[in-house]
């Protein structure tokens, strides 16, 4: 399209848009500005195709979910929830070894749920207490390792 088309085409919605009722200051002041941003372009489609990029990006960020942070559910929803959150792959890079998710379903007795693995974790006092014992076992799996290798060293 040519920049005349384009212009012409941002005129029509405009119209469009007033006729339907949406007219405003801010919505004029909206299409003057990527009127200009296109105008004095020297890639009039790339510039609009920036500019919708720029709006997709906006509305999905304002659509995010009010209430949980970590929730990933975009739009309207009832049932919240967040996976792959936090993983750790594998050596491949292509398993995951343990990730945490977390989970709020909707109804009566509404609950919240952070999981670490396939275990399911209904406070965060509990979660604290499972990474404590993980991080003990790390040091553990740590000196298996040094034992295990160490010893096979020593046999070869
Ligand atoms: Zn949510």
């Amino acid at each position: 399209m040519t920049t005349a088309d384009i212009l012409q085409q941002l005129d029509t919605n405009h119209a469009e848009m007033n006729a339907a009722g949406l007219g405003s200051p801010t919505l004029d002041a909206f299409f003057n500005e990527v009127r200009k941003q296109v105008a004095e372009s020297p890639d009039p489609d790339g510039t609009l195709g920036a500019i919708a990029q720029l709006i997709i990006r906006e509305c999905s960020k304002n659509d995010r979910c009010p209430i949980y942070r970590d929730c990933t559910e975009t739009g309207p929803h009832y049932d919240h929830s967040g996976f792959d959150l936090l993983k750790v792959m594998d050596e491949t890079g292509r398993g995951t070894l343990i990730d945490a998710a977390m989970v709020v379903a909707s109804g009566e007795e509404s609950r919240a749920t952070v999981c670490l693995g396939d275990a399911e974790f209904s406070d965060a006092a509990s979660v604290r207490r499972k990474t404590a014992e993980l991080r003990v076992f790390l040091d553990q799996v740590d000196e298996l390792a040094d034992r295990v290798f160490a010893d096979h060293e020593g046999r070869s």
